[in-house]
């Protein structure tokens, strides 16, 4: 069995706070030791269930330098093999490669869920919301459609209570979910112990690989993911490319057969 962990930094365990995810900022050193915690807990779930190979990328925009490296590779969980510095959403292989399952780890809901921990979509600056194929989509639904143009199913998803609740909502009653945190706002929350989350997100990844129905991959075909942006300016940096509508001032709408190739034409610079 090969699987792929997708890691966000903003459901994780004991984070509240922009201060504990962006590169530099006082409290990210403490984030990034709670943030790899939680990962080695899925990467030990994920080997107990009988993973022959297990591929983390780490997917958490710290901001500048610190983007996309935010797991602490000295303390990595043996047994996996990690990328780190690889631009969102843009590094496929071991999908290409064919993969069983997907899990994403310390995904947060989408910008304006008001009990979600640090809710955002993509960008906190740029991003109003989006939607694929007219559903309101989160970073949850845009993975997973990533996952899902190579059939790879998403079958477990841990963060906050309403993360694992959005997920639930895009993916089925059967997708496994661990829920660390349950959010009484944008920045705060009410957490679990680490060591308590560590155990439930071994378990719950585990029972998720083992469990014997996987949820369906999420391949809808042809996709259309519409962003609404803060500002105009936001706008300019889509005008011309291939695929691409700007629908009116601050609205751009990307098309394609699939999410990747809708990805590609929406995220080339
Ligand atoms: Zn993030």
């Amino acid at each position: 069995m090969r699987v792929l962990i997708v890691c966000d930094m903003e459901g994780i365990t004991g984070i509240s706070v922009w201060e504990q995810v962006n590169g530099g900022a006082p409290l990210y050193e403490e984030g990034r030791r709670l943030y790899t915690a939680d990962v080695n807990a899925v990467v030990r779930g994920c080997k107990r269930a009988g993973a022959q190979q297990v591929t983390v990328i780490d997917w958490h925009g710290a901001g500048g330098f610190y983007s996309f490296k935010s797991l602490i590779p000295e303390k990595l969980e043996r047994g996996a093999r990690y990328v780190l510095g690889a631009p969102y959403l843009r590094y496929v292989e071991p999908l290409e490669q064919g993969c069983d399952a997907a899990l994403f780890v310390g995904f947060h809901a989408m910008a304006g869920t008001p009990d979600g921990v640090l809710s955002h979509t993509v960008s906190a600056e740029q991003w109003v919301s989006a939607e694929l194929n007219g559903q309101p989509a989160g970073e949850i639904a845009l993975v997973a459609a990533l996952c899902g143009t190579w059939n790879v199913p998403v079958v477990f998803v841990s963060g906050d209570e309403a993360a694992c609740r959005e997920a639930r909502a895009v993916l089925g009653e059967s997708l496994h979910t661990a829920a660390v945190k349950k959010g009484l706002g944008r920045f705060a929350a009410v957490h679990l112990a680490p060591e308590d989350a560590h155990t439930l997100l071994e378990e719950t990844a585990c029972a998720a690989l083992t469990s014997g129905t996987l949820p369906e991959p999420l391949c809808p075909s042809p996709v259309t993911l519409r962003v609404h942006l803060h500002t105009p300016e936001a706008v300019q940096s889509y005008v011309g490319k291939v695929g691409v509508e700007i629908e009116d001032s601050r609205t751009v709408a990307a098309l394609g057969t699939t999410f990747w190739e809708l990805w590609e034409r929406f995220a080339r610079r």
